[in-house]
């Protein structure tokens, strides 16, 4: 652990990652600055679909997820935000290898202590009639899971920010340069770049690269039959019940360009999950309500890079669609090891590549 503490801290990014180290660094007493070039949320934050659990099946990613969300549930409540409830559900329609992943993971998640276990399509035919599990060959299901509004979770962590006397300056964009660390030419002891699909650029203008890549992220939302709450997945379409009678799908990733991407997903996409959400779940036939997209970005081994990745600057980002859930702990591991109270995590060290 390093000795020297850092006091006079600049976070860059006003998403969920961002605001949460903002708060717990100021929260801790540091003298914090984040810079947000557009609205707190504008990046991938606000466009998040905004499902969250812990069923992981490595030791590190559990131990992220486990206090993201404990997290979550201690926030629920202050102004809108809330964490609900929903458990988890991701199955195949196919034997063999598919299958035996699934039984595979949730054998792993067990033993880390999830919450998870397997049900076959009687027990998923009992627990959510919304859904047509005949098919169904292996289905893992993970109970500590839920759903939260991200708007909402961004306004909660900037008040608290604020609160904790950070200046949190929106419409700010900003440029990072090394030796000392400074943001916009204003030195600082340490520098956080939580800049989502937008880092790679912002560490490569100060000259450090990372493996960054953006990938496109796409979502629809429906409405169905009320029922219990679920979410399920299937290969690479999510249905997720967020709220009373609706229903959300997403399908797989590709290269984006962050600054020039479409906000809304193309008819085809629309087309294609409206299909599978009617194939899924049972009386779904109302249309589609609302299909959109966003960025994420991906690393090559899928792991994020969260910790410092030169003198004084800090990284965390690489989130491949699952920021959302863990920026609670993200944002508060950067603030631990930014004022040396705990080291980073070794798996996730942004310098692994080389
Ligand atoms: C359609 C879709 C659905 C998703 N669903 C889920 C989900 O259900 N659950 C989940 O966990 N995750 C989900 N994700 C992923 C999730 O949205 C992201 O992983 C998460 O929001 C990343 O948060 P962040 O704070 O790292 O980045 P962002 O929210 O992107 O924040 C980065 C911020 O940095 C700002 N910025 C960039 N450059 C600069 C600069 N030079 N100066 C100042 N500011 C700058 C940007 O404007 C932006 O506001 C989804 C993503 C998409 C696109």
């Amino acid at each position: 652990m390093r000795a020297m503490t850092a006091r006079r801290v600049a976070v860059v990014g006003g998403g969920a990652v961002g605001l949460t180290a903002a708060y717990d660094l100021a929260s801790r007493g540091a003298d914090v600055v984040l810079y947000e070039r557009d609205d707190l949320g504008a990046g991938s934050t606000a466009r998040a679909a905004g499902i969250a659990y812990d069923a992981y099946a490595e030791d590190v990613d559990v131990a992220l997820a486990e206090r993201a969300i404990e997290r979550f549930r201690a926030f629920s409540g202050a102004g809108d935000f809330r964490f609900a409830h929903t458990p988890y559900l991701w199955f195949v329609t196919e034997g063999g290898a598919a299958a035996g992943a699934i039984r595979e993971q949730v054998e792993r998640m067990r033993h880390h202590d999830r919450d998870v276990e397997l049900l076959d399509a009687d027990a998923i035919r009992r627990e959510f009639p919304v859904l047509r599990a005949d098919d169904i060959v292996a289905a893992g299901i993970a109970r500590t899971a839920g759903t939260v509004d991200p708007v909402a979770y961004v306004d909660l962590l900037a008040a608290k920010a604020r609160e904790a006397g950070a200046d949190v300056r929106t419409g700010t964009p900003a440029t990072v340069a090394l030796d000392p660390p400074r943001v916009n030419g204003e030195a600082y002891d340490a520098v956080v770049v939580a800049a989502g699909a937008w880092t790679g650029g912002v560490l490569a203008e100060a000259g450090v690269d990372v493996p960054l890549e953006p990938i496109g992220c796409r979502r629809s939302s429906q409405t169905v039959r009320p029922s219990r709450s679920s979410t399920t997945r299937r290969g690479s379409i999510t249905l997720a019940r967020t709220r009373a009678g609706s229903s959300r799908a997403t399908a797989s990733r590709h290269p984006a360009d962050p600054d020039d991407y479409d906000g809304d997903a193309d008819e085809a996409f629309r087309e294609r999950t409206t299909a599978r959400l009617r194939e899924r779940v049972v009386n779904a036939r109302a249309p589609v309500q609302r299909s959109w997209a966003g960025v994420c970005a991906r690393t090559p081994d899928n792991d994020p890079l969260l910790g410092e990745v030169a003198d004084g600057l800090y990284v965390g980002a690489g989130w491949h669609g699952h920021g959302l859930m863990r920026a609670p702990a993200a944002g508060e591991r950067l603030a631990e090891d930014v004022l040396g109270e705990r080291d980073g995590v070794a798996a996730f060290d942004p310098t692994r590549f080389g």
